[in-house]
């Protein structure tokens, strides 16, 4: 849809255009949410939960996906991290509080013109609100859940200092390396490491 818009995905993924053109930013992230929310975690995380009850295995998940399927598959909210946030929490776009509230809204979308016909509002102050995640160009992304989060995922690396690790990567390659760099510095705090 975007394509026929001529419109990429960096371009779309711009906090700008919360101010701008509210609408088209919530065409954007609407039409996300609804996909997000209709999605049915795959087989993957299940693997990954019975390899994690049959091993009765220490784990913490870091993520750089924002759809919060991680949650829904049965994984524990405190034994996650999203590196940039979530769909599933917004926060006001100047911002007025360092506030982030439930995502609770139901975002038509006019898929011809990928347009929000509702845009979600902020609860403090009434102007606009925009999901929690970091966008490109972003400086006004409020971080303290993640920052929450990495903390947590610190304490769990601590506790976890004397025992063997395995780091298991999926699909995060190196466009945007952050999950990549983290499972290098892991592999190199943790002395020998290998790829396969
Ligand atoms: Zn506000």
């Amino acid at each position: 849809m975007y394509e026929r818009l001529g419109i990429n995905f960096i371009d779309a993924a711009n906090p700008r255009h919360f101010a701008r053109d509210p609408a088209f930013a919530w065409g954007f992230y609407g039409h996300r949410t609804n996909l997000y929310l209709e999605t049915v975690p795959h087989d993957g995380f299940k693997i990954l939960l019975n390899l994690i009850d049959h091993f009765n295995l220490r784990y913490f998940v870091m993520t750089s996906n924002v759809d919060g399927q991680f949650q829904k598959a049965g994984f524990k909210e405190e034994d996650i991290c999203e590196i940039h946030g979530s769909l599933r929490h917004l926060q006001c776009i100047r911002p007025c509080s360092p506030n982030i509230w439930d995502n609770k809204e139901n975002i038509s979308v006019n898929y011809e013109t990928m347009r929000a016909e509702y845009i979600p509002k902020c609860s403090y102050c009434g102007s606009i609100a925009r999901p929690n995640i970091l966008m490109f160009s972003d400086f006004s992304w409020i971080s303290s859940k993640t920052d929450n989060q990495e903390e947590r995922f610190d304490r769990f690396l601590n506790r976890c200092k004397n025992e063997k690790m395995v780091v298991v990567e999926m699909g995060a390659g190196t466009g945007i390396p952050a999950i990549r760099n983290l499972s290098e510095r892991i592999g190199r705090i943790r002395g020998n490491s290998y790829s396969y």
